[in-house]
């Protein structure tokens, strides 16, 4: 039995996703990647695939960061 920690859904399937030591439960991805997932600085978007960090600073893709300046990174796609 897991109650949802962003929606207090309780579900019986839920998961529990455990990071940083701590350990959250929810009872979907979506929730999951409310909580968790970092967001894009530039377009505010929840990067929930191969995101880009530069400096504590997260990305969706190269040209977001572009954009906010910073160069360094490169989608390896
Ligand atoms: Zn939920
Ligand atoms: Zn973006």
């Amino acid at each position: 039995m897991t109650v949802c920690e962003v929606c207090g859904n309780d579900y019986a399937r839920g998961f529990e996703v455990h990071t940083d030591g701590e350990v959250h439960a929810f009872d979907s991805l979506e929730c999951a990647a409310q909580l968790l997932a970092p967001t894009c600085e530039n377009c505010k978007c929840r990067i929930l695939g191969h995101g880009m960090e530069a400096g504590g600073r997260y990305f969706c893709c190269a040209h977001c960061a572009r954009i906010r300046g910073v160069s360094e990174l490169a989608d390896s796609a």
